[in-house]
């Protein structure tokens, strides 16, 4: 068809052009850049856990899962999730098995949210909330993080609560920022929230990546959060495997049935052989209470490269991302710095403006950096950094 001839679309989505990862990750490899842009590991994931995937793949776990998931893996989780956060859930009723912790965000609130529902998300916020909440029809409220810690400005997440208010949408340890909620902060938004009808999105895929002896604080952990919570939770974190796209939702069995109501009709069930290898994997806890080591060790040692360069940070509480300021070097827009350091210096980072409603209005010049890598690639990514 010529361009004349197109069918004309009203799009559901106007705004949006395609994710700033899929983007920066194209223009790493355009540039053979180092990529600290998408966050995913350029290290495997642990053999065992492979083989075992190929192990029932032979034995011939290969046609659909059950719907809400591989029971033995859904019973593994219930174990971790009492072990850790002291919340008996059953995994009949209260855990679905998904593809992704994507799948799972978009699941919770197409099923929960209804045309004109206001949904409140805290910016910067991961990139795939506010289309979700715009496919649905409901509205999107965005209230700013303070700087310089990015914390949750509670006061005004009060005032904005109206009586349309359907959810808030947390997410600790945070992406971009590397964030963490505080006990103090879950306090503050369970007096919020008490005799509401308000649902809370937590999403919590970085569980795991937690550094500096801070605890994560799960909305599993505060029982008044979690009878109006959906917890969102990823093994491609966890596991170092975020091509295999498997995550899981918790949530009181009432919003797990509306959930599932439309799971069974986005991807009906999830990759078989790979669920009951992390079924088999989930039994030894070690294998998931190493990571936050882990990755403490990999920040500080990202950090330790840098000293001596022109950025200025203060170091991530979680996640596998740490922010560089990069005042002392530009004053360009973070969009345009992130490309240039891509093609110029060789490193892709993600411009922390992209995950702001309105990213011209932004002043901050930060960029996030992914330090899930090898050292090697740490040491010349750093090299590199050095040189600005
Ligand atoms: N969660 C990853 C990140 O923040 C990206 C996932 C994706 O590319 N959709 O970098």
């Amino acid at each position: 068809m010529t361009q004349s001839e197109y069918i004309p679309i009203r799009s559901k989505l106007p705004q949006v052009g395609t994710t700033i990862f899929t983007i920066m990750s194209a223009l790493a490899n355009e540039c053979g850049a180092i990529n600290l842009s998408q966050g995913f590991p350029d290290f495997e994931s642990p053999p065992e856990l492979i083989d075992l995937v190929a192990t029932y793949m032979r034995k011939g776990f290969n046609q659909y899962a059950p719907m809400a998931g591989v029971p033995a893996l859904r019973e593994q989780i219930a174990a971790k999730i009492e072990r850790l956060y002291g919340l008996p859930v059953l995994p009949d009723t209260e855990i679905t098995i998904t593809a992704g912790g994507t799948q799972a965000i978009y699941t919770a609130i197409t099923a929960l949210v209804q045309e004109g529902d206001e949904v409140l998300v805290l910016e910067p916020c991961y990139d795939c909330y506010v289309p979700a909440i715009r496919l649905c029809g409901g509205i999107p409220v965005h209230i700013p993080l303070q700087l310089p810690q990015y914390s949750v400005p509670w006061d005004l997440v009060k005032k904005m609560l109206s009586s349309r208010t359907r959810m808030i949408i947390l997410n600790s340890p945070h992406n971009p920022t590397g964030a963490v909620l505080t006990p103090a902060d879950m306090h503050e938004l369970q007096h919020l929230v008490s005799g509401t009808d308000i649902l809370i999105l937590s999403d919590e895929v970085y569980e795991h990546i937690i550094f500096d002896g801070n605890t994560h604080e799960s909305v599993l952990k505060y029982p008044d959060l979690w009878q109006r919570s959906i917890a969102v939770f990823s093994f491609g974190k966890t596991f170092h495997n975020t091509g295999w796209k498997v995550g899981y939702a918790v949530a009181p069995a009432f919003l797990t049935a509306e959930m599932r109501k439309a799971h069974q009709f986005i991807v009906f069930s999830v990759n078989t052989p790979v669920q009951y290898a992390l079924a088999e994997y989930l039994k030894n806890p070690d294998n998931y209470l190493a990571l936050p080591a882990f990755y403490e060790q990999k920040r500080n040692y990202f950090l330790a490269l840098l000293q001596g360069s022109r950025f200025t940070f203060s170091p991530a509480a979680g996640s596998y991302f740490q922010l560089l300021h990069y005042d002392a070097i530009s004053d360009e827009r973070d969009t345009d710095f992130a490309i240039r350091l891509t093609k110029e210096a060789g490193v892709a980072a993600i411009p922390v403006s992209v995950f702001y409603n309105q990213p011209e209005q932004v002043n901050s010049r930060v960029l996030r950096f992914c330090f899930a890598k090898q050292n090697a690639t740490l040491e010349q990514a750093a090299e590199k950094l050095l040189k600005i």
